[in-house]
């Protein structure tokens, strides 16, 4: 499977969900698919996926979250698995498709590709919930049964990426848009 099946699989879920997704191809991939006013593409700040999805669940507790981030992007700011996992938010479900490589750059290969494994770094940075899913008919039996909680779901693809255009709405459209739908 390559991130692209994944996030078809993922989008199928969403509903009401606020959707934080990271930056460069997962973000065009994500549009091209299930383009909706909850979803927020990032642009332009690699690493900080979890972290705003992460700011966002506690300032809405009652919806929930997804977080898709990427290998490199978390790789980049792992202390925030460790300050998640700490505050614990029952709404949160940090989804990491991990195609070993910095996909948006060229395919250049991440230490997941070598030693690294992010489910383990997952864990000892306190999440009590760990899921990894290397099959893409499993995404979504996996996904639903997850409950209230705070979840760490690590997706295993093979790196490459879809032909998609690029997101013709500049980030403060994009910003206002997701603003409008955390009232809806
Ligand atoms: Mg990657």
């Amino acid at each position: 499977m390559k991130r692209f099946d994944a996030l078809i699989e993922i989008a199928k879920l969403l509903v009401n969900e606020l959707v934080v997704c990271n930056l460069g191809d997962p973000s065009r991939e994500l549009y091209s698919i299930k383009d909706r006013s909850e979803n927020f593409y990032m642009m332009g700040s690699m690493g900080l996926t979890s972290s705003i999805a992460f700011g966002l669940a506690i300032s809405q507790p009652k919806r929930r979250v997804f977080c898709i981030d990427g290998d490199g992007s978390i790789l980049m700011n792992l202390g925030s698995l460790s300050t998640i996992a700490n505050n614990n938010p029952m709404n949160l479900i940090v989804i990491v498709i991990d195609n070993s490589s910095y996909g948006s750059t060229g395919n250049q290969k991440t230490y997941t590709s070598k030693k690294t494994r992010l489910e383990i770094i997952a864990k000892g940075a306190g999440f009590e919930s760990v899921t990894v899913i290397d099959k893409e008919d499993e995404i979504i039996p996996k996904l639903k049964s997850l409950g209230l909680g705070c979840h760490f779901v690590l997706i295993k693809t093979m790196p490459g990426r879809a032909q998609v255009k690029n997101i013709p709405l500049d980030p403060e459209k994009i910003t206002i848009r997701f603003i409008k739908a955390l009232s809806k």
